[in-house]
């Protein structure tokens, strides 16, 4: 029987939990029945504060297991710790908040599995609609951005509800971008991927962990671990002005010597030092942005650490360091 795993990474879901694990029991129980999949649950505790981490290991029902990671990281890294851990041919990434619906889970295991030519399939949000104009309009400008004259796409809406073959998921784990932008990662991957739409349900019980600041923040992880366009676009804006400049300039010569006309001066100043000043600063930051990212990616630390690592059937939780300390004492 082959080996399905279920990701789920989460971050203060206490309330959530018995839900989720009434919905895993249902879940083990299907995947046996229309599939003939065995089912592993790997959950990944991003750093939570609250006992999510004891109620899980007090109700989980089957197989699981749940990697405590040392502190808050990320979802996307929490992502990469639950690829890292999980063992499956399948692998499917949902949240622990219920948001995900298990009939779009199912319609997407089945897509894959009835087509051998398929590696991964992912759930798109159509609920997007909804939003306000100003947000769509970030949302497509983002996407423009990022996607322009690339030799992949990033889809629009797509997010970590997918479902991957065994070799999606190692070229996941090959990709060691610290800065991680998941979307952009899955679509950098290539394979043949199928997107289909889904309308999440609603959250169940807390709030959602992404502000807007957050989310701005990792749209800028994305355009700036994706594309070089910002950079070229300032540099052409630069060049635009600078011509301007020159030109304003040539102009006033001309005047001064032919026709005595006196320059007037500070207003002019004025104009020309506070949108030079400006472009320059703006192009200072965006390219300390891109540093940035640079450095980080150089320090080669590790994705993320682990504090320990529970799993089901067995009393004792294990400590994933002095296990491999004990390896290392004969
Ligand atoms: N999550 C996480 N680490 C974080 C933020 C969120 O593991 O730093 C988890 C969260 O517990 C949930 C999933 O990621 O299981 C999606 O988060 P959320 O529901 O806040 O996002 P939204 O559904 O609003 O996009
Ligand atoms: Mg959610």
């Amino acid at each position: 029987m082959a080996l399905f795993s279920l990701i789920v990474p989460f971050l203060n879901e206490r309330d959530n939990v018995p839900a989720f694990t009434t919905f895993i029991e249902k879940v083990a129980g299907e995947l046996r029945e229309k599939f003939d999949l065995d089912l592993e649950v790997v959950l990944v505790d991003d750093g939570s504060t609250d006992d999510s981490v004891t109620r899980y290991i007090t109700s989980m029902p089957g197989t699981w297991r749940i990697v405590e990671l040392s502190r808050n990281f990320g979802k996307e890294v929490a992502v990469f710790a639950g690829l890292e851990e999980c063992r499956g041919d399948l692998v499917m990434i949902m949240d622990a908040d219920m948001q995900h619906p298990w009939t779009v889970a199912l319609d997407m295991i089945s897509q894959l599995m009835a087509d051998e030519n398929l590696d991964a399939v992912y759930a798109v949000r159509d609920d997007r609609l909804q939003e306000s104009m100003k947000k769509a309009a970030a949302v497509h400008l983002f996407y423009w951005l990022i996607n322009f004259r690339q030799r992949f796409i990033v889809p629009e809406n797509a997010g970590d509800f997918r479902v991957m073959r065994r070799p999606v998921v190692e070229a996941m784990l090959k990709i060691r971008d610290r800065r991680r932008f998941n979307k952009g990662l899955y679509a950098w991957a290539g394979f043949r991927q199928k997107a289909i739409g889904y309308m999440p349900d609603e959250r169940q019980h807390g709030a959602t962990k992404w502000s807007n600041l957050s989310l701005l923040s990792l749209s800028l992880e994305g355009i700036t671990s994706f594309s070089a366009l910002p950079l070229r676009l300032v540099s052409i804006i630069g060049a635009l002005v600078g011509i301007c400049g020159i030109f304003y300039g040539l102009k006033i010569i001309f005047e001064v010597l032919f026709y005595g006309v006196s320059v007037p001066g500070y207003p002019s100043l004025m104009v020309a030092v506070s949108v030079l000043g400006g472009f320059n600063l703006a192009l200072l930051g965006l390219l300390g942005e891109y540093i940035w990212v640079g450095i980080a990616e150089t320090k080669d630390r590790p994705l993320y650490l682990v504090r320990r690592v529970h799993r089901s059937g067995e009393i004792k939780t294990l400590d994933k360091a002095a296990q491999s300390a004990e390896k290392q004492t004969p």
